[in-house]
């Protein structure tokens, strides 16, 4: 039977259009904010609240704050020319207060505000030449109309265009449909914290009494964490658990790996061994390898998976490795098919571009065995792509690749399949736990021999010239530079257009010294611009954000970072890993526009002073919270939408404990937890998970 969305789900994942007032205009504006099923509106949590609950008598009314009045109405008076406003009076038995309206009509104002009779006025009090006033007030109602004031009103995020009114009538449609949901949470659990049941949990979110309501503390806050974290570590676990299942090709140490070595014109580091001597007694021991490869930018991850590969071809398996970009795989391909020539190895790289006869080969050598190595793109998951006897498979960079796409690769192999994923992302470990669950865990924390420091500046943009000029001396020197151009929007477009600028202005001056790359072009374009500038006649790249990941040019010294502060800290520290890979001082020139806000003047600031990825991953979650963090496509990690891992993370090992008990005792999800389980993981849409563990 194929897995599918229970029933019950059904109108949370309607598209929110089909909710009233969201039209064909407002409806990507919505998706903008929150997403596009009905759903994630209902997740899309207040991100604050407005308080009116101040309701003093007049005289007592403190200007400066926002509060709601009881008063009468007692006399209009028009504006009697355009600068003046309209101003209404009330009064209460305490005193006077004036109500103030630029632009508005007399009739409008007179329906509104009827001369003589009572009304609730909510707005901020002001203090104007002595007179106590508001001006433009948030609410008017009448005495009858009491409970359309909201005393507590959530506050949603908004984006340009969309009206706090139009969202909030939205979300509280998607919140008054929520289907009461079978309970998933263990009954003692959720007893201990008395935590509501999870449609009364997320009414509650979308509904506070008062500000404290809103609290990650929150009792319905904390619930609605929980399920999401849960979600996440059952997925995990469950997938975990099928690979567990089954034992995996033992591997013995080998005498390829060390003639390797020899091969190598440097020495291992003692972080390289030490991971080497992990993997090694993983792939012996009989049962499947899941293990993660850490390592900053530049710490030699390549050389570990090729060593880690040749193992396993050296006991007559097959070795695949799967990066996330074509360029990547032809850097890895750089490192690893020299060595496995000297070897007498073949290996073989296929990707997206590799088309009829040409790929017909390749495919037949991967199949047939005559490759053992082989790396490639996604294209490597393809149906078409099929194994003669796979042992290992390496992952770089893998939160480009959804975890499905990684099962399904390692599915290829008949015998079953050791996992090692690399990546550059130095999070702590509580927070990887929520991308990686309970892998195995390798960490490269030396840098290779002989690095020197990168020497980061931090310039101000009206010095741009003198960049240019330094620049210039440089590569007189013969040396090699990447120029990268900011994210300027969200549009792929608008980066493109500054890139193209500042590649003419610098064109002009450098010639057929500069290449451009980005990502809107052909990969065999990249690849050209990418060949030019490893072995000439590029000696300065202008870029997108495309050379984020992995490029590996050992002689470019020097990075210029444009509209430095508009990147987060993780990105620069991954951008600036680019150089400083090879035995030359390199330099990293931080282009500013001022003025300089405090965080982005902070996040410049850590880069000057250390290059070490895990004190910036602690200084980025300090400046940005987990949250926000978690959320970037550069971390590599799912974002959450309910939790909040600043101050969720208590609820973490939680979940990881109650669902590793889940598939202990209830592997199939059979029994009615496990039922109401399956619920939440389509909730969460964990559907690839479901699939995997056949628990659908
Ligand atoms: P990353 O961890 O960022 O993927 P790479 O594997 O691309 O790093 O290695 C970066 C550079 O360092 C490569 O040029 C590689 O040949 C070199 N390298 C790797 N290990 C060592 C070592 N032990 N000593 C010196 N250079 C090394
Ligand atoms: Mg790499």
């Amino acid at each position: 039977m194929a897995a599918m969305r229970p029933e019950i789900l059904f109108p949370l994942f309607r598209p929110i259009a089909s909710l009233k007032g969201v039209g064909p205009k407002i409806a990507p504006l919505m998706a903008k904010v929150a997403g596009e099923r009905v759903r994630d509106l209902a997740f899309l949590l207040p991100s604050g609240v407005v308080d009116r609950r101040y309701q003093p008598k007049i005289i007592d009314a403190e200007p400066g704050r926002l509060a709601t009045l009881r008063v009468r109405i007692v006399g209009h008076q028009p504006s009697q020319n355009r600068r003046q406003p309209y101003r209404v009076v009330a009064t209460d038995v305490t005193g006077e207060i004036a109500l103030v309206f630029f632009h508005a009509t007399r009739p409008y104002l007179e329906k509104l505000l009827p001369p003589g009779e009572e009304r609730l006025v909510s707005g901020m009090v002001e203090e104007y030449r002595g007179q106590l006033q508001i001006t433009h007030p948030d609410h008017i109602v009448s005495l009858e109309e009491v409970d359309d004031l909201p005393l507590v009103e959530p506050v949603y995020p908004l984006t340009a265009g969309l009206t706090a009114r139009t969202l909030r009538k939205a979300v509280d449609q998607a919140a008054a449909i929520l289907p009461e949901l079978p309970e998933w949470l263990n009954g003692p659990l959720q007893r201990q914290h008395g935590w509501p049941a999870w449609a009364d949990a997320l009414r509650a979110a979308h509904a506070p009494q008062s500000p404290e309501d809103l609290e990650p503390m929150a009792s319905a806050r904390r619930r609605l964490a929980y399920d999401e974290l849960l979600a996440n570590q059952l997925a995990l676990v469950l997938v975990r658990a099928k690979q567990k299942r089954r034992p995996g090709p033992v591997i013995p140490a080998g005498d390829l790996a060390a003639k390797a070595v020899d091969l190598l014109p440097f020495a291992l580091t003692g972080s390289q061994r030490q991971a080497l001597a992990e993997i090694g007694g993983d792939l012996a021991s009989g049962q499947r390898m899941q293990r993660l490869l850490q390592g900053d930018v530049g710490s030699g991850k390549t050389i570990v998976a090729l060593l880690a590969m040749l193992e396993a071809v050296a006991a007559g398996g097959q070795a695949a490795l799967m990066a996330p970009t074509e360029i990547l795989v032809r850097q890895h391909a750089e490192t690893i098919a020299p060595i496995a020539e000297q070897l007498g190895l073949k290996a073989v790289v296929l990707t997206g571009r590799d088309k009829g006869k040409a790929r017909d080969r390749l495919v037949e050598d991967i199949a047939n065995g005559l490759a053992p190595l082989v790396l490639g793109t996604h294209a490597l998951v393809q149906d078409s792509v099929q194994f003669h006897n796979l042992t290992l498979v390496v992952v770089d960079e893998q939160h480009r690749f959804g975890v499905d796409q990684r099962m399904v690769l390692t599915d290829k192999a008949r015998g079953g399949c050791h996992t090692l994923v690399m990546t550059a992302t130095p999070i702590p470990r509580t927070l990887m736990l929520t991308a990686y669950g309970d892998l195995d865990w390798s960490r490269l924390i030396e840098k290779p021999a002989g690095r020197k420091p990168v020497d980061t500046r931090v310039v101000p943009a009206n010095r741009l010239s003198d960049v240019v000029e330094g620049l210039e001396r440089r590569l007189a020197a013969g040396g090699k530079a990447y120029w990268v151009c900011p994210l300027v929007e969200e549009s792929e477009s608008v980066d493109l257009a500054a890139a193209e600028e500042r590649f003419a202005s610098l064109h002009a001056r450098f010639g057929d010294r500069i290449g451009l790359i980005h990502g809107r072009m052909r990969g065999a374009d990249k690849e050209a611009v990418m060949q030019a500038f490893t072995d000439g006649p590029v000696q300065l790249l202008v870029a997108t954000t495309v050379i984020e990941v992995g490029v590996n040019v050992p002689d470019a010294t020097i990075m210029v970072i444009e509209h430095a502060e508009r990147f987060g800290l993780a990105q620069l520290h991954q951008l600036r890993g680019r150089v400083g890979r090879g035995s030359e001082a390199s330099t990293c020139v931080l282009l500013y526009h001022p003025p300089l806000g405090v965080t982005a003047k902070a996040r410049l600031e850590t880069l000057r002073n250390t290059d070490d990825g895990f004190a910036i991953a602690e200084q980025d979650l300090k400046l940005r919270g987990a949250g926000e963090v978690l959320g970037t496509k550069q971390s590599g990690l799912p974002a959450f939408r309910l939790a909040d891992l600043e101050h969720h993370a208590d609820l973490l090992p939680i979940a990881r404990d109650d669902a590793r008990i889940i598939v202990e005792t209830d592997p199939d999800l059979a029994s009615e937890r496990g039922q109401a389980l399956r619920t939440l993981l389509y909730l969460f849409e964990q559907d690839a998970a479901v699939r995997y563990a056949k628990v659908g």
